[in-house]
């Protein structure tokens, strides 16, 4: 099997390739070549004609705690990759710099792995914020355990929401609201009344529960299973997603680049925010 820095890479039985998030001491906060790592680990699964269902879970505590935004050097990250999308350039200046690295790495890859060819089942334990968001929302399926949140924490950064922008077919436009503007994380349970989440199972039965969920996709033909993912998603288009993402990830770089303008440190709780990594406000 491939190694990866950040991830793991399996095939834990016949026609299920299964990737793990593997940063656990940084609760699998994703930096640049984790996403890239991401991308690839998708890329095997999809190229494997033996592979008919991928599972994404996460080692430690946590599914993922977001983007690194402690990333250092994020320009010099993205370009020791070779991209995917046709946004990102060396000539970057003003806006257009967290613009495009943003169209590449986040929106951008959000949408590929909810257009991947075959079917995906986010693992979920523990938190997912922010930006963990956009690991689990661009998969088919997602099978939570009991003790699962679930948290778009942007709204205390000033940020009208994280970059891929599907709050309101996750959750429901009413339930996307009450989550996006308060800030407040959601327990599987609500995720589960909302459509959001298949199925919630205890911790200890997480790894079991999603391979037998696996299984039961797993057999039927691949062929099938792809054209059937494919025309759900259509429904997507038809409900106008593209023109939706669009408006959001203009106004998420709106202020993004409000924040940069107005330099206000109180748009960025801190405390809220290292509260939840565990460390204390001095670090
Ligand atoms: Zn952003």
């Amino acid at each position: 099997m491939p190694e990866f820095e950040s991830l793991i890479y399996e095939i834990p039985e016949p026609h299920i390739a299964r990737i793990w998030l593997n940063r656990p001491e940084a609760r699998n906060a994703q930096d640049t070549k984790l996403l890239y790592q991401l991308n690839d680990a998708f890329d095997m699964a999809m190229q494997d004609s033996s592979i008919k269902v991928v599972i994404l879970a996460a080692k430690g505590p946590h599914f993922s705690a977001g983007h690194d935004l402690r990333e250092p050097k994020v320009r010099e990250a993205l370009k020791a990759e070779k991209t995917v999308g046709s946004w990102a350039s060396d000539d970057w200046e003003g806006a257009e710099a967290a613009y495009a690295r943003e169209k590449e790495i986040y929106e951008g890859f959000c949408r590929r792995w909810r257009d991947l060819a075959k079917p995906t089942i986010a693992s979920v334990h523990g938190k997912s914020i922010a930006g963990g968001l956009m690991l689990i929302w661009p998969m088919d399926f997602i099978i939570a355990s009991e003790d699962a949140t679930f948290q778009d924490n942007t709204m205390f950064m000033g940020i009208p929401g994280v970059e891929y922008f599907v709050h309101a077919w996750e959750l429901g436009i009413r339930k996307a609201k009450e989550f996006l503007l308060t800030g407040a994380p959601i327990t599987a349970q609500e995720g589960l009344e909302a459509g959001m989440i298949n199925k919630i199972v205890p911790l200890e039965e997480l790894e079991e529960a999603t391979l037998a969920f696996a299984r039961s996709i797993a057999d039927k033909p691949a062929f099938a299973l792809k054209l059937a993912k494919d025309a759900i998603n259509a429904a997507y288009q038809a409900q106008g997603i593209e023109n939706v993402q669009k408006i959001a990830f203009n106004a998420h770089h709106l202020s993004h680049t409000h924040y940069r303008l107005t330099q206000d440190g109180s748009m960025l709780d801190r405390e809220f925010l290292n509260n939840f990594r565990g460390r204390s406000k001095k670090d």
